[in-house]
């Protein structure tokens, strides 16, 4: 049986007073909740957050990471400084480092292996466009995503995969359950056909794309569905909170 895993991205918002408000919301308000947490604040946030969250069942997550452990890298922010920080999880692959950022699968890659090598769980993020999923290329899209972002990784029980179509993120359009844990199910089989069928049973596969409070047990309620990446919804505690509980 799968743990359900609903993890908050909070992107590039909050300042440091903002963020020990929320964060210590909802270690009040998830105390007794029964499933696996995770807040992602920006870098400049984590030292805040790290306290309030230890010893809470809310895991700490960074957003990225650099491609190298440490060097001239102007910018970037390493896997190191994120250890030093307390960081146990690191988001890579949103479609926002996608897209906007213009990372392509082998640097999402590089990154995934660096940080599973120094002790990270990695949540990779997959998911097609609006275009590609018009053109029936949404399963083809992530199977690549998968493989790619994957590849030379053996060792599966440190990596979460979430499939965010990308014209769901932040639109307030959501995938039907239906067509989402059609995804779901279809990335699973990949997984199966990489790892194996009870690594591919195991894996962890959020869904990401407008969760709210009002969608999010109906999503949860499908198969292949385990958990939530949740964007803006996740910056409040009254819309996290209830998605956290669905
Ligand atoms: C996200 O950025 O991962 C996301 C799913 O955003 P939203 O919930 O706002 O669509």
């Amino acid at each position: 049986m799968r743990d359900y895993y609903i993890a908050g991205n909070w992107k590039m918002h909050k300042t440091r007073s903002e963020a020990a408000e929320l964060a210590k919301a909802l270690t009040a308000q998830l105390k007794d909740g029964k499933h696996k947490y995770l807040v992602a604040p920006s870098f400049t946030l984590i030292e805040t957050v790290a306290p309030i969250v230890k010893g809470s069942n809310i895991r700490l997550g960074a957003q990225n990471c650099a491609q190298d452990e440490q060097g001239a890298h102007t910018g970037e922010v390493s896997v190191l400084q994120l250890k030093d920080l307390g960081v146990e999880t690191i988001i890579l692959g949103h479609s926002e480092r996608r897209h906007v950022y213009k990372e392509d699968d082998g640097l999402i890659n590089k990154k995934v292996k660096l940080a599973l090598s120094h002790g990270f769980e990695v949540i990779l993020c997959i998911g097609e466009l609006l275009e590609e999923r018009d053109a029936g290329k949404a399963e083809a899209v992530c199977e690549r995503q998968v493989v790619k972002g994957l590849e030379g990784v053996k060792d599966l029980s440190r990596v979460v995969l979430a499939y965010e179509p990308v014209w769901a993120i932040g639109t307030g359009k959501t995938a039907t359950p239906e067509d989402a844990d059609a995804i779901h199910a279809y990335v699973r089989q990949v997984v199966g056909r990489l790892y194996g069928n009870a690594e591919a049973e195991k894996i962890i596969i959020q869904y990401g794309g407008s969760v709210k409070p009002e969608n999010a047990a109906q999503l949860m309620a499908k198969e292949n569905i385990d958990g939530a990446l949740v964007g803006g919804a996740a910056l409040k505690a009254d819309s996290f909170v209830p998605i956290a509980k669905f």
